[in-house]
């Protein structure tokens, strides 16, 4: 039976002991047993699953990321991840192909819940491409992502279902003393000519699993850094072969460095081509913690920078670095950062993310706060922190009338592509 909605399915499937298939735009969901989902996009390639309570997504590169809540614990005190081994990555991938096959060969029998409108032929086809999807294919897709794309090093949390243009590689800065997530590669912008290659080669990998992607990122690190009248011109090419996604929005990283290069008048241009959000690593309002940690910048920089963004009718994401600094720096990050936030002319499309700072081991972070007598938090502290910077923003009286920043968390250990 294809129903179109839920509430007419649940009326008409009262006790449930079968899988449920369910169609939904971009993606086909199999619900195989009260604890076991599988999630395809078009081509039949598994993207995520949820397995007694344990969350699996899976990357382009076909690596695994489980995430799980532990021992009761709410918040971010339970959360736990891990990546899995290549066999067990494996076992995963094999495991949702069998209920792939298993659900197509049942299908006349089967429930579907088909909110896109399309019928069960489109569901037999979806599920004999997803029970295809073996091993030699996962491999040839891995490969082909190492071809397209240089390594994805970060993005924001709520950034993980766009699709990644890099219309630049690496930071023009990298030097500060926390982040390694560049040091591999020379900072480079992409002409226009090689930019539309790129996107064609991305294209091609993601054929019609793109369906599955929601809008445009646009990256590296700081892309919007690009020179405005290129900068335009990759914003069009962007636009004119991926209208689906672009039209819902373009999102990139600037730094408060690169942004002191735009003024308001230069993002509302972008933001004319779709630009619906930039998102600041600002780290901390303390000017000293900034100095500290070799990043560029101050408090009054990234007002004047959020200004120009937000004047030019575009969001702000605006990340801070919880715990970066340790003990040393820890009243001052806390107080300058609330003090900065409070000052800014925030609102309720603007997103305010809290990251707990992850020290690398042997990083250039350590050596300088070894060198300078600075005390780690631990990973405790950190958490602590979050809870405590996290209140200090809700109880800010922002003065605009289009409602509060949303506040969240952006932990990158659990960033996957
Ligand atoms: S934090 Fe931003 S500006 Fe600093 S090195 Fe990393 S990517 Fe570059």
């Amino acid at each position: 039976m294809v129903y179109r909605d839920l509430a007419t399915m649940k009326e008409a499937e009262t006790v449930r002991t079968r899988p449920l298939v369910r169609l939904r735009p971009g993606y086909l969901q199999l619900v195989t047993g009260p604890r076991a989902i599988f999630v395809y996009e078009r081509r039949g390639r598994l993207v995520r699953a949820v397995l007694d309570g344990h969350a699996f997504q899976v990357g382009l590169d076909n690596r695994v990321l489980e995430k799980w809540q532990e021992g009761g614990q709410a918040g971010l005190r339970g959360r736990h991840r891990r990546w899995l081994t290549p066999s067990a990555a494996l076992e995963l991938r094999e495991r949702a192909r069998q209920a792939a096959a298993l659900c197509l060969h049942q299908l006349e029998s089967l429930p579907i819940l088909a909110e896109t409108g399309e019928g069960k032929a489109e569901v037999a086809r979806w599920l004999a491409r997803a029970s295809a999807y073996d091993e030699a294919r996962w491999q040839a897709d891995a490969a082909a992502f190492a071809r397209v794309y240089s390594p994805i090093s970060i993005l924001p949390p709520d950034q993980y279902d766009s699709l990644v243009l890099q219309a630049t590689l690496g930071c023009s800065y990298n030097r500060c003393t926390f982040c390694s997530f560049y040091r591999d590669r020379a900072f480079r912008i992409r002409r226009p000519e090689e930019f539309r290659e790129h996107v064609r080669a991305v294209q091609e990998l993601v054929g019609e699993g793109i369906s599955y992607f929601h809008q445009v990122f646009l990256a590296d690190a700081n892309a919007l850094i690009i020179p405005q009248r290129l900068l335009l011109s990759i914003f069009e090419i962007a636009r004119r072969a991926l209208p689906q996604l672009a039209n819902p929005g373009i999102y990139s990283f600037l730094d408060v460095f690169g942004g002191l290069r735009k003024n308001a008048r230069d993002f509302a241009e972008l933001s004319a081509l779709g630009l619906q959000m930039v998102y600041l690593g600002i780290e901390s309002g303390s000017r000293d913690l900034l100095r500290f940690l070799n990043k560029p910048g101050g408090p009054e920089e990234t007002a004047a920078v959020v200004e120009a963004i937000k004047g030019g009718g575009v969001a702000v994401g605006l990340i801070f670095l919880v715990g970066a600094g340790g003990r040393q720096y820890r009243e001052k990050h806390f107080q300058e950062t609330l003090r900065l936030l409070s000052e800014l002319p925030l609102d309720g499309r603007d997103v305010i993310y809290l990251s707990p700072f992850v020290e690398e081991a042997a990083s250039e972070y350590t050596q300088v706060a070894e060198e300078e007598g600075v005390e780690p938090l631990s990973e405790n502290e950190i958490l602590e922190e979050v809870r405590r910077l996290w209140q200090g923003i809700e109880a800010i009286a922002w003065t605009a009338n289009q409602g509060r920043p949303r506040v969240t968390l952006y932990d990158i250990r659990e960033f996957i592509y």
